[in-house]
């Protein structure tokens, strides 16, 4: 069974014989409902599969396997992602489907789950040849995508210039028709959200500092009293300067270490960054302006070489890419791939808090095996929905055709998710279950009382 089912099954399970879950169900309907809601849940509505036939510059025709996979649509249109990459297959697009539900369904965005893939490495195609990706897979997917049935956005390998041109598609195909909120993470020329791109990493950050600094500040004293490891942890870091490590260095890794070392309600120290090609690392802190002004003029990239950094004035050693997530420091913000915790590292992670930027970056075993020495994990679930919700911003402006600016943007996505946080944080402080149950449990919870007054349990 696949993570996401796993998870929903047992958060399920953890529900079913509290009393105030579905009080209308007695003891008998109770399994029944059960066995229904771990159907529904774990299963996607729809999954669609297309081979899109592309004819390249060179005159050849290719055939492209894309995916357009819809898990449940019982709070909204369905909302997800569209990756490009060479690593897409079928289950992880059903499994990525399935967290989008999840996702939305505790920050109470009114949009079901889906995502989509497109097998191919972006880079092995022109411009021209990936603007005919993209018009063909509005085409293929025609039937089942638009502003009130299933709204894309993008994920790995795709960005606002796909958005962009998926939307033009889709006006070209549905004349006279709304179009602007067919697609989200397109860019502001096109209709896309001021703070759009800088959501997901402002988001991430957010959700640590008010668990931190905001919550753990005002709930102290009950926090003390209670016996729960995970407010131990909290406790123990609030009022210290904090160690911080960032693996990946992209959009979201880059924005999130920027708060970090912006941030006036905490003390971080970010020691450590990492990308694709190495680790730079200073145990003074870095200067993440000044690295993320490099990366700007790099393609992304940070520097690899000592003269380099020399050359750019900033004071850091290189050092290997993989041995950040083992180094000694208090936080470790995640914030490139998926499973890059897992059964084989997982016993040499020394930070105490870990936050999931990135989708899945700790394995399922990883996961059980730190929640149960008391690491703080604050979930992909929880942290990096900045992006859906402002895609759900995105949405709604289209239809409206008014704007908003950045600033009231960030304020309406940090509301949001201080309200989740408010929703989950005394729960999880309060009983033995890690934070990712929690959440689930929240989000399980919700859609089951939807789906039973929808009468879709019978
Ligand atoms: P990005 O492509 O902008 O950045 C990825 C970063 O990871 C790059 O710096 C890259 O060099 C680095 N990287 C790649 N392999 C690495 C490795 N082995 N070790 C260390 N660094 C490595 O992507 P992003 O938008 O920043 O997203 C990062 C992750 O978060 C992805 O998994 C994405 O699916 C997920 N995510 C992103 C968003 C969003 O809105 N950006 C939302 C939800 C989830």
């Amino acid at each position: 069974m696949d993570k996401q089912s796993t998870i929903i099954e047992n958060s399920l399970h953890a529900i079913m014989d509290d009393e105030d879950f579905l009080p209308d169900l007695k003891a008998q309907t109770r399994e029944q409902a059960y066995n229904s809601l771990v159907s529904i849940l774990t299963t996607p509505n729809h999954i669609h599969k297309s081979f899109l036939r592309v004819t390249l510059e060179n005159g050849r025709v290719v055939r492209i396997p894309a995916f357009r996979i819809q898990h449940n649509d019982v709070l909204g249109p369905y909302k997800g992602g569209i990756r490009f990459h060479t690593s897409v297959t079928e289950d992880e697009v059903s499994d990525f489907s399935k967290l989008m539900t999840l996702k939305n369904a505790l920050h109470e965005v009114p949009f079901g789950g889906a995502k989509g893939g497109v097998i191919i490495n972006p880079k092995d195609y022109t411009v021209k040849e990936l603007n005919l990706i993209c018009k063909k897979y509005v085409q293929y997917f025609n039937d089942i995508l638009g502003p009130d049935k299933d709204i894309p956005a993008p994920d790995m390998g795709s960005g606002e210039r796909e958005m962009d041109w998926m939307m033009a598609e889709f006006k070209t195909i549905h004349p006279g028709e709304q179009y602007r909120n067919s697609f989200t993470g397109k860019s502001i020329v096109n209709g896309g959200s001021k703070g759009r791109r800088e959501s997901t990493g402002k988001g991430v950050y957010f959700s640590f500092r008010y668990l931190m600094h905001d919550y753990v500040k005002n709930n102290e004293k009950w926090l003390s009293k209670n016996d729960n490891v995970f407010a131990d942890t909290a406790m123990k870091y609030a009022k210290k300067k904090m160690t911080m490590a960032v693996q990946g260095f992209g959009n979201l890794g880059s924005v999130a270490a920027l708060e970090a070392y912006k941030c006036q309600y905490l003390q971080n120290k970010i020691v450590a960054v990492s990308d694709q090609n190495v680790m730079l690392y200073n145990e003074e802190g870095l200067d993440i302006p000044a690295l993320i002004d490099y990366a700007k003029e790099h393609d992304g990239d940070l520097p690899t070489e000592d003269d380099e950094l020399k050359n750019h004035d900033i004071a850091a050693s290189v050092k290997n890419r993989d041995d950040l997530l083992e180094l000694d420091v208090d936080v470790l913000l995640l914030a490139a791939l998926e499973e890059q915790i897992h059964e084989d590292n997982m016993e040499n992670i020394k930070a105490e808090i870990i936050i999931e930027g990135a989708n899945k970056p700790v394995s399922e075993g990883a996961d059980k095996y730190l929640s149960d020495k008391g690491i703080l994990i604050i979930p992909d679930i929880l942290a990096n929905a900045g992006g859906v919700i402002v895609s759900y911003f995105e949405w709604i402006q289209g239809r409206e055709t008014q704007f908003m600016g950045e600033d009231h943007v960030y304020d309406k996505l940090f509301d949001k998710m201080k309200h989740t946080l408010d929703t989950v944080l005394p729960q999880f402080f309060g009983d033995p279950f890690p934070l990712r149950q929690n959440c689930y449990i929240h989000a399980v919870s919700k859609l089951s009382t939807i789906m039973f007054r929808q009468g879709k349990l019978y």
